[in-house]
């Protein structure tokens, strides 16, 4: 019988390995540098080039991907307990070549672009030598893509594409675009949409401005598109399958988010613990007080569920190899991610009392994370809504007046199934 918890002892060396480098070599770079997208950033490429040659060295780069992509393949499961290492620091996952969104965008490109947009862009975007942005959410509205109006038209050699984009992620870095547009605005949602590429600079194409949140300074753009045309092949996928495109990027996506939450919300817990154990308050030191003792204890409670919830989903995937099976593990993982951190970070904070919600703590930018974790690729509500359908599906309504686990039936058919036991009630 398989089960098991233990990591395999070569693999454990491996991550032993990433541990220490992360923490010595890579997370100064989180309090030194810029933004980890910023490839024309002369001092980022001059640190992070090198880390990024050891890391290809141990044979951990891009572990997202299969061989035929440059990764190792590695499955989900092996790839959760490397990203919860990872996800200690803003710029491992770019030293280890699996930083969002160009991770989901390069699978869309493996999947769906032509051999010359695969020489463009996929190989410049796989080795870091670009970064890539994901345009989707539009000013009137993100969760409910029924409202998009950004809209592609047919022209003699290809499209035009005219709308407007909001919030989207290192769009400023960004040598590429993969947009969500509508192309048939009659058609059923599922088949309205289509996705394609737009190269950063294409004439009509243009950030209004860049809005940021908590200490991310002008990290998401507002972008407008005016009159952009594009050739027939800028279409991936089929025309109306955009949503089917993004499906390929967003099931993995969510699961790596989740992956290196695990890591942030750790470190918030470890400087929890070793805070309470250090700070005296009335002749005791903190860790003594039940009230601090239960946040520990509720902390460590959430992180561990969590933790499983995230590597069994991870093992779900590995085991069908098709994210539509998974649908509801990963919907549970994307819903519980942002509490988990929000709990956590805010424990954390909480008991740091003013240092910890000062800019001298990182709790507070955890917290304001928490949020974007639980907006980004669709707010929670609609993921616990998947949840509950999926879960649902399993479960038959009853027209009985009174249903079968209505425990005077339950005693009754006992009863016929043991007639030679004398009911307790009976003694
Ligand atoms: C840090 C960050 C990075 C992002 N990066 C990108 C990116 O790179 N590309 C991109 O395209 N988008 C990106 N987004 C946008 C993100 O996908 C949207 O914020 C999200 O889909 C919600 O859309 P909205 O912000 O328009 O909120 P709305 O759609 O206006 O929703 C607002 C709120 O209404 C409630 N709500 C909405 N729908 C339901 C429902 N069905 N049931 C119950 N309540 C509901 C929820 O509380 C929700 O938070 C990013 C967002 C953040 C915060």
């Amino acid at each position: 019988m398989a089960w098991d918890f233990e990591t395999d002892p070569d693999y454990q060396k491996q991550l032993d390995w990433v541990a220490a480098f992360i923490e010595t070599e890579v997370m100064p770079l989180d309090h030194l540098l810029g933004s980890p997208y910023d490839t024309q950033d002369e001092a980022r490429n001059k640190a992070v080039r090198p880390l990024q040659a050891k890391v290809k060295a141990q044979k951990l780069w891009g572990c997202h991907l299969g061989p035929e992509l440059g990764g190792q393949g590695y499955g989900q499961v092996k790839l959760a307990l490397l990203n919860e290492i990872i996800g200690r620091s803003a710029y491992g996952p770019t030293v280890f070549g699996c930083q969002a969104p160009d991770s989901g965008n390069a699978e869309i490109l493996a999947h769906y672009g032509t051999a010359a947009q695969k020489t463009q862009y996929l190989q410049p975007l796989l080795n870091n030598e670009i970064v890539s942005c994901f345009a989707m959410t539009e000013p009137q509205g993100g969760a409910d893509p029924g409202v998009f109006t950004t809209r592609a038209t047919r022209t003699t050699t290809g499209w035009r594409i005219d709308g407007e984009k909001w919030f989207a992620s290192n769009a400023r870095f960004a040598a590429f675009f993969i947009v969500m547009v509508v192309t048939n605005p009659e058609a059923p949602l599922a088949s309205r949409c289509s996705m394609f590429i737009v190269p950063a600079g294409a004439p009509g194409l243009s950030i209004v401005r860049n809005a940021g949140y908590g200490d991310h300074i002008d990290s998401h753009a507002y972008l407008r598109f005016e009159n952009v045309e594009v050739p027939e092949d800028a279409m991936l996928g089929s025309e109306g399958g955009g949503f089917l495109v993004s499906q390929v990027r967003l099931g993995g996506g969510r699961i790596h988010h989740a992956m290196r939450t695990i890591a942030s919300a750790r470190t918030a817990f470890d400087a929890m613990c070793q805070r309470v154990l250090s700070r005296r308050t009335k002749g005791e030191v903190l860790a003594e007080k039940q009230t601090v003792q239960e946040k520990i204890a509720d902390s460590w409670i959430e992180l561990e569920q969590f933790r499983l919830l995230v590597l069994r989903t991870a093992w779900l995937i590995d085991k069908h190899q098709d994210y539509k099976k998974v649908l509801k593990d990963i919907a549970a993982v994307k819903a519980a991610m942002p509490m988990v951190l929000h709990n956590i970070a805010g424990r954390a904070l909480h008991l740091h009392g003013s240092i910890g919600l000062s800019r001298e703590m990182p709790f507070a930018q955890q917290v304001i994370d928490s949020y974007f974790l639980g907006l980004a690729d669709g707010p929670t509500e609609v993921h616990k809504v998947t949840v509950a359908k999926q879960v649902l599906r399993a479960y038959m309504p009853t027209n009985a007046l009174f249903p079968a686990y209505h425990l005077p039936q339950v005693r009754e058919r006992a009863r016929e199934h043991y007639p030679d036991i004398v009911p307790r009630d009976a003694h």
